[in-house]
């Protein structure tokens, strides 16, 4: 277990050079071919976050920057090589928390990487790679905050979340108390933040750290426990549409690759500063699904 979700992370500056071609219409995603037949024609299209640093970031140029881009670009190319075929083109899509499973179903994306955490109700409608990735669910306050300091003090406080996020439903479940208002994206949870309409926001460590680091001197981030133990654990998923079993193999195998070469860490110490709010997960191993 990770305990030092203080240390703020560096975020990178480094720029995933991506073909963000923004317009995705017609053909492309997925179609009922799979995934690993849209890498195969050249064209892919990738969901992902638009507005969270070191995660799934856009530049106003339209390039794309993150972890999570990065480790997306890493497993479509890693595939297209392993069976010999060209780099794909990757159209970028966004995909906010509470459409994901939509717009994979819908084939309009043909895989997401966007702080997407794998659960049981989410698994009945899509796919799974990963889990690549294992973070905490925490809180993001003003710095001059001084009465949240853990889960029990949100109790009638205003805090924020994202619709469709796994966050919003733990706290609301854990506290009927907590006046809990749902944004659709964190963006504008941090906003709101800044201005004063809201205590604090909630999400994963990970997020949290990526907007307090954009800010210095802004806000703080804090752990939350129950027992002792972290108040949720968030695995996180490459999403495709349910089913695709040869293409959530093969995004399992470059995953693995992924972890074993080394890229990973590079990876997370270039977008994340190395955050110890994260550990690798264990790709291919859905046990902890009986977790909770
Ligand atoms: N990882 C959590 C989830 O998938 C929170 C982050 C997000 O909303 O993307 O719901």
């Amino acid at each position: 277990m990770k305990r030092n979700i203080f240390r703020l992370a560096a975020i990178s500056s480094t720029v995933a050079l991506a073909g963000a071609t923004l317009a995705a219409c017609g053909d492309s995603a997925g179609g009922g071919d799979g995934m690993l037949a849209a890498i195969e024609s050249g064209d892919v299209t990738i969901g992902t976050k638009y507005d969270q640093p070191g995660l799934g970031l856009r530049n106003p140029d339209g390039s794309m920057a993150g972890l999570d881009v990065d480790v997306a670009e890493y497993v479509v190319n890693h595939i297209a090589e392993e069976n010999g075929w060209e780099a794909p083109t990757v159209t970028w899509r966004e995909t906010p928390s509470a459409q994901r499973e939509t717009l994979i179903q819908n084939g309009e994306v043909d895989l997401i990487a966007a702080t997407y955490s794998i659960n049981k109700g989410r698994s009945e409608s899509v796919n799974f790679g990963g889990p690549y990735l294992i973070t905490h669910q925490a809180l993001l306050v003003r710095e001059e905050e001084s009465e949240i300091t853990d889960l029990e003090s949100l109790d009638g406080k205003i805090l924020c979340s994202v619709t469709g996020s796994t966050p919003a439903q733990k706290v609301k479940d854990a506290l009927p108390g907590v006046q809990l208002q749902e944004y659709d994206t964190y963006s504008s949870c941090v906003e709101a933040l800044r201005q004063g309409n809201i205590d604090a926001m909630t999400t994963d460590a990970t997020i949290l750290l990526g907007y307090s680091a954009q800010a210095p001197g802004q806000f703080k981030v804090i752990e939350m426990e129950q027992d002792g133990e972290p108040f949720t654990n968030e695995y996180y998923g490459i999403g495709l549409a349910k089913d695709d079993q040869e293409g959530t193999d093969a995004i399992n195998a470059a995953l693995t690759d992924l972890h074993e070469s080394g890229e990973f860490d590079r990876l997370l110490q270039s977008n994340l500063g190395g955050d110890e709010a994260v550990s690798p997960g264990e790709p291919g191993d859905l046990s902890f699904l009986d977790e909770n």
